[in-house]
Parts: structure tokens; sequence; C-alpha cells
């Protein structure tokens, strides 16, 4: 549909609430619009370059690509025009206007919660342009499709709730052409050094060239295709603030130029926050993908794999066709080349980052490790993935404190070919553990996973260093045999026990609980506890059971082995009471309550009623024994 007409439109309702707030708040950082409008300038610039590299017809073939600023003190009003793609009618009202993103609401939300107001993050969602409306009362876009059939069209807009649109009369050049009618108390935006020192603040790196005037303010360098020792820290860190949208420095980066049999330059950063962790969307991963220093596409996803998503950059690769298309490009065999060595050196350098820098590694785990840690399904780079991971485990002397697989294997047992984890909620519920005690007694570190995904990741990764990795409550205990304990109990081990008795007793509480245990045991493990469950072998680990059991209650946990500890007190009065009545109503309730605690100490106990009423039950028993005890013995 074409119009002729001037026609007015409302902003989307979010939109003008996000003007609203825009127009009426003072902000420490407003001349981030000039950042904002140069960004979009420079993304239509490589818009229409790629056309025109695809060898798509456009409008003004002939025109430089450049982004021109010009300053008028006198009427207060500041001029940014491009010569880049340009936008038809339809796009003029929806870019600016009509069409809400994803996230609009999400900065909305953003610019409310933070107390300083941090309008510096704009760009990342996608608003960039209205940030315009800080400093102008008054906003005109001219605009010209790189479309040949596409008339030119004026946008005006004071931001307050409306725009028009309206057919311009004059013949006007491809791209487009910003002019902003500045507030009084932004008159400060058309002094010259305030534009200049801007740009080369936020807008250094923008690959055209910007003029103020006659002047190129600009550098436009590939800083990725020049050689490392001629850039210095505050450059990479201000290249990552531009193309990242980002206002921290990066925590590391990586710069690397591959020659032969593959040729690329690229620049990796990590940035300091993970912004998906903190709920924002996932809408600007991907790295920056430039052929023959053509922008391809600004969120590449075929350079990193998908647990390296924070990881911002660029990739530039002048032996990838121009004419490639995105869907193409992920099965392009070079491609595939480039992505499978980028991302070995990458985590290489993560490695290395690491060792040189703990703490700041540390800090780096904290913000990404989730997401990194999806990267144990890597087949191709699981070893080198595996050794980034950290958790924290036994040794640890505290919550926070963190260790690696690496960490682990160096400080294994002299017999020891397994490493152990054990999974659940807390550090201190996995402290308690009883199926820990044996693994206490021999000085074996047990790896804690405290975060559920742990629970697929350890199993997952199936060994690391050809030592296989285990849950703790699935060990074979012959595997343990030969790494002695450290400190032997002497008298409790020569405790005589009986135990054929014993034996017997185990039958009968298996009797008692019937299919809820699998079978019952004397334990080998424990050395504190009376009793413990644990898995069968081979089984499904019991934290990734629980895990589908509360997914999908119909999945049943299914009975787990009970070993008791043969030299404990409880169940040594137990055998008395069974040498006595083996069918004494007694030890049914002991066991029954006994079989709860056990229970509630492994997290599977479903039935907090019965648990509760069976110690009532045995409550009641004891109180009425202890009293008559009592009224046997003399008064004083
Ligand atoms: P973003 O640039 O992050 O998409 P903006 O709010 O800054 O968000 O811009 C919205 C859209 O308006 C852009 O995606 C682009 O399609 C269009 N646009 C803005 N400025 C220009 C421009 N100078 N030339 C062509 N299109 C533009």
């Amino acid at each position: 549909m074409t119009e002729t007409q001037a026609k007015n439109y409302k902003f989307k309702a979010e939109v003008s609430q996000l003007l609203n707030i825009l127009t009426h708040s003072l902000y420490t950082h407003r001349d981030v619009f000039i950042r904002e409008l140069i960004s979009n300038a420079s993304d239509a610039l490589d818009k229409v370059r790629l056309k025109q590299v695809m060898g798509d017809k456009v409008a003004d073939p002939d025109s430089d690509l450049e982004i021109r600023i010009a300053l008028d003190k006198d009427n207060k009003q500041i001029t940014i025009a491009d010569t880049g793609i340009g936008m038809t009618r339809d796009e003029l009202q929806q870019n600016i206007g009509t069409i809400a993103r994803s996230g609009t609401s999400e900065f909305l939300k953003h610019i409310s919660d933070s107390k300083q107001k941090d309008i510096n993050l704009i760009g990342r969602f996608g608003v960039g342009f209205y940030s315009v409306f800080m400093a102008a009362e008054k906003v005109e876009v001219i605009s010209k499709s790189a479309d040949l059939k596409e008339p030119a069209h004026l946008w005006i807009s004071d931001g307050k709730g409306s725009f028009k649109i309206e057919p311009v009369k004059e013949k006007v050049k491809r791209g487009t052409t910003i002019k902003v009618f500045l507030r009084e108390d932004a008159a400060e935006f058309t002094e010259e050094y305030r534009i200049k020192s801007t740009i080369e603040k936020y807008s250094n790196f923008v690959p055209f060239p910007i003029y103020v005037g006659k002047e190129q303010i600009n550098t436009v360098s590939a800083i990725w295709r020049e050689p490392k020792s001629q850039i210095k820290d505050k450059q990479y860190n201000e290249f990552f603030k531009f193309i990242a949208h980002q206002s921290d420095d990066a925590v590391t980066w990586m710069h690397f130029s591959a020659d032969v049999p593959l040729q690329f330059h690229t620049l990796l950063f990590v940035p300091k926050t993970n912004y998906e962790m903190m709920g924002f969307g996932k809408d600007e991963e991907g790295i920056h993908l430039f052929v023959k220093r053509v922008l391809i596409d600004s969120h590449s996803k075929d350079i990193l794999p998908v647990y390296l998503r924070f990881v911002r950059g660029v990739l530039e690769s002048d032996d990838l066709p121009l004419n490639i298309s995105r869907e193409t490009l992920q099965e392009n065999p070079y491609m595939l080349k480039i992505r499978n060595s980028v991302t070995a050196k990458f985590l290489a350098h993560l490695k290395e980052f690491a060792e040189k820098n703990s703490e700041d590694y540390k800090n780096l785990w904290t913000q990404h490790g989730r997401i990194l840690k999806e990267g144990y399904t890597d087949f191709a780079h699981k070893e080198q993935v595996a050794a980034l991971f950290r958790f924290n485990s036994s040794i640890c002397k505290t919550d926070d404190e963190l260790m690696s697989l690496d960490d682990y294997v160096g400080r294994m047992k002299e017999k020891q070919d397994t490493i152990y984890f054990l999974s659940g909620p807390t550090r201190e519920v996995l402290v308690n553990n009883p199926a820990l005690e044996i693994f206490r007694a021999k000085d074996i570190e047990v790896i804690y996973c405290l975060d559920p995904i742990d629970e697929f990741v350890l199993p997952g990764l199936m060994e690391y260093k050809e030592k296989k990795i285990l849950s703790a409550d699935q060990v074979d205990l012959d595997a343990l045999k030969e790494i002695p304990k450290q400190e032997p109990s002497p008298d409790k081990e020569t405790e005589k026990v009986d135990e054929k008795a014993m034996d017997k007793l185990a039958r009968r509480i298996k009797d008692i609980l019937g299919k809820k245990v699998e079978t019952v045991r004397i334990s080998e493990r424990l050395v504190d506890s009376p009793a413990v469950l644990v898995g069968k072998d081979k089984a499904m680990s019991s934290q990734m059971e629980k895990i589908m059991h509360m997914v999908n209650q119909d999945v049943k946990l299914t009975p787990k082995v009970m070993e008791i500890n043969q030299k404990h007190p409880i169940i040594q009065n137990m055998l008395t009471i069974y040498q006595k009545d083996p069918t004494d109503p007694f030890l049914v309730k002991t066991v029954n309550s006994l079989f709860h605690s056990v229970l509630l100490l492994d997290g599977s106990l479903d039935n907090i009623q019965d648990m509760a009423s069976g110690i009532q039950n045995l409550l009641s028993e004891t109180t009425k024994m202890y009293l008559s005890k009592k009224s046997q013995k003399p008064k004083k």
C-alpha cells in the first residue's frame, strides 16, 4: 500500500511508556543518544554494503558509505546523515514506532530497577533510537530506502505518544538523515568539542568514516586485523564496549590470527556480567562475522558452540564466499573447520587465564559457569571444557571455595581410579550424608554437586583424564578396599560382632520393610550412623532419579539397598530384641522409624505423615517404659 498523504500514528504502548521515562528523567550519560544514532547509521551502511556485494541493485550505488554530522548552534539542531540502506514508509512506521521489540519491556524494567538510571545499556535492548528523546524536543527523520521503487518519507515526532509520516516531494538520495531539535537544557550537543569527544569515546571503531563538518573523527580500523603488539589494553576494551554494548571492561580476551591451512582473524571477549543469567533475553548472542571487510552477520551463531554464547567479538575470514547465506554458512565445511579451531583455541585461552588469575576466573565462573557447563556434551572438546569446570568438594573448607577436576586428579589416592561426586541441595546436607562416611574414613575427596545440572554434567562426562566418574552412593565397595583407612579406631575394629546373627537380623529387617527396600545388608561403609540407603550398582544415580520423580510423579523411585552398621548401639539393641523374640512388635516399630530417618537423610522421604505417627508411636511406648522403670527405683 502506498500512502501519498500525511498520516498520524500512535506509538506502541510500551514505546510510549519508554519515551515517557526518557523525556522526564535526567540521565548522567545523555550523550549516549549520539552513540546510538551513529550505531544505527553504521548498521544501515553495513546492510547496504552487504546488499551490494551480493550483487543486488540499490538506489544511488555510487554514494560513498559514510556518516556526516552537522551542528547548528543558532537553531540548537544536530543532524546525523548516513548513506545506508534507508527505510521505506512501512519500515519507518514499524521500526520506529509501532513495533515493540522484546527488549522494550526488559529495558523498562532495567531502568526502573536501577537506581542510577543506567541508560548506557539501551543499545543492548534494541531500542537505542528512542534515546534521542533524552535530549530532543522534536525529531525529524528523512529516509530513502535502497529499494529503487521506494520514495522518500519524513517521520516527525515530539516523543509524546504519536508520530507523523508524510511523503517527501524533493529528490532525496539513498540513506537516512536524522534532525534533532535539542531541548534548551541539551544545547551543549551543538558544541563541536562535545560531539567530537563523544565520538572518540564511543564510536571510534565504527567501520565507516564519521565526519563532523569536513573533519573525519574516527580511525576506521579493523583492530582484529592488526598485530597484537600495536594494540593497547585500553583500545581492546574500547572496542569491546563498542561492539558488545557494554559499560564494563572485558574480563579477558583472545586476539588470534591464523594463516594456513585456515585463514582468519579473531578477537573474542568475555564480558563481566552474564545478562542471560540475570533473566534478560539472549538476542544479543553471537559473534560479528566479516568476510573481506564486509559484515555478513552481526550475531553469527556458527562461530562458537552454544555453551560459549556469553562470548562477544569478531571473526573475519577472507576465504569464505561473500555471497553466502546464513543458512548455508552453517554447513560450509571451511566454516566448520574454523569453528573447531577457534573453539579449541578459546578454551585453551580460558584455561591459561584460569591458571594465571584464579580469583578473576572464579568471578568469571560465577557469572558464566552455568552456561559453560552445557559444554559437557561437546564430544570433540570434552576434556578441554571439563578442565574449566569448578566445583565445591569435601576438601574445601567453605561453601564458596572452588576446585577443578585437575585439582581432584592431582590429589587422588594411590589406588584410586575413580572420581567420586555426590549431589544434594546444600553442602550441609551432603556433609551429613552417611554414604560419605567411608570416603571420610579413607580420606577420599568427593565432589559436591550443588547445582541440579551437575547431576547431568559429571555422569555425562563419563571420565576425565582416563579416570571414571561415579556417584558416591553407587560405589562398589570392593573398589575402595585397596585404599587404607586413615585412622583406624582400634577398639571399634576389634569389637566382636556375631556376624551370623546380624545376617539374620538383616533378613528380618528386609521382611519388615518388604518392597520398600531392595535388600538389607551389613555395611562396610558406615562409621558413625546406624544405617544408610545406597543405590543399586549401575542404577541411575539417586539424585537424578529424584529429579525425574519431581518432574513426573509416575517415575517411581526404585527401592534402594539399606545398609546397617553392625557396630552401632541401635542395631546391636535391635539384635538383642530380635534374639529374644524375632516377632516382637516393638522391633517392627523401631525398624520402621529407623527406615524413615534414613529416608529423610537421603532426601527421599515422601510421606511425612507416616514418619510422624511412627515417631509418636515410639515415643508413647518409650515414655511408658521410662515411667515404669522410674517407679521401680526406690525414691530417695
Ligand atoms: P536497534 O538498532 O538495536 O535495532 P533501534 O531502536 O536503535 O534498535 O532502531 C530500530 C530499527 O530502526 C533498526 O533496527 C533499524 O531497522 C531502523 N533504523 C534505525 N536507524 C536507522 C538508520 N539510520 N537507517 C536505517 N534504518 C534505521
